[in-house]
């Protein structure tokens, strides 16, 4: 048996455990196969088993993998984004899980005009205060980004995302990640007409916890395709 499949299996009643604890089932959690310095024939390999959404993280490599795979999948950036770059990923991703910066929305905002798209994104949360995370840190910042995201017509944006600090125990992730959740359902509340449809939180370590803390979208990358 392929080593990917027998991955995605155990991946998918995880997902579908972590799910249940959270009165939530296998099919509202988003799994997004994260691709970074997987081949293309791996990937492709995954896709034969049912992946449907693929996360890059550098543009240059992205760009080279649409070429070979394009449209039977669904693309998502979640990656440190330069500036310079958004225009060589503009026209096929689907979700760019990674604003942390106002200009880079801005950025954005005006390569989908040119491009005649809507763009979908997440914001970046990084409230724990890693230095080598990128993110807004606190409730205000991010909640003014929110409001002044309102200007920029091509930009929708659509939820949060985090990554967590590693721990060897997963189980010390919850408490981050209930504070992400808590400020996502307190910005829907607070800031009118905002979609907020994702909270993009959990990689192969702690995606189970973060599951269970509210996340409805996982992006793994390890533990479908081993480690890199
Ligand atoms: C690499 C990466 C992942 C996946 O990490 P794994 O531990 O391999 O599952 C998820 N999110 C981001 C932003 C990443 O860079």
């Amino acid at each position: 048996m392929s080593d990917i499949l027998n991955n995605l299996d155990i991946i998918r009643e995880k997902i579908g455990v972590a799910a249940g604890k959270s009165g939530r089932k296998t099919e509202d959690i988003k799994l997004v196969a994260v691709t970074k310095s997987v081949s293309v024939s791996r990937i492709n390999e995954a896709i034969s088993f049912g992946i449907k959404e693929i996360g890059e993280n550098r543009a240059q490599e992205a760009v080279e993998k649409y070429n070979q795979i394009g449209d039977r999948v669904k693309w998502h950036f979640i990656g440190h984004l330069q500036k310079n770059k958004v225009k060589h990923i503009i026209k096929f991703v689907d979700l760019i899980h990674s604003i942390d910066s106002i200009e880079l929305a801005e950025k954005v905002n005006k390569c989908a005009e040119e491009e005649g798209k809507i763009q979908k994104v997440l914001v970046q949360v990084n409230i724990y205060k890693e230095n080598t995370k990128k993110g807004f840190t606190s409730y205000d910042e991010i909640a003014n980004f929110l409001k002044e995201s309102f200007y920029f017509k091509n930009l929708s944006v659509e939820g949060l995302m985090t990554i967590a600090p590693f721990f060897k125990e997963p189980e010390d992730t919850r408490p981050l990640f209930a504070e992400v959740r808590n400020i996502f359902h307190r910005l829907k509340k607070e800031i009118e007409g905002l979609k907020m449809n994702y909270l993009s939180m959990g990689m192969t370590n702690d995606f189970e916890v973060a599951i269970e803390e509210g996340a409805n979208l996982v992006r793994i990358g390890s533990g479908i395709f081993g480690s890199r």
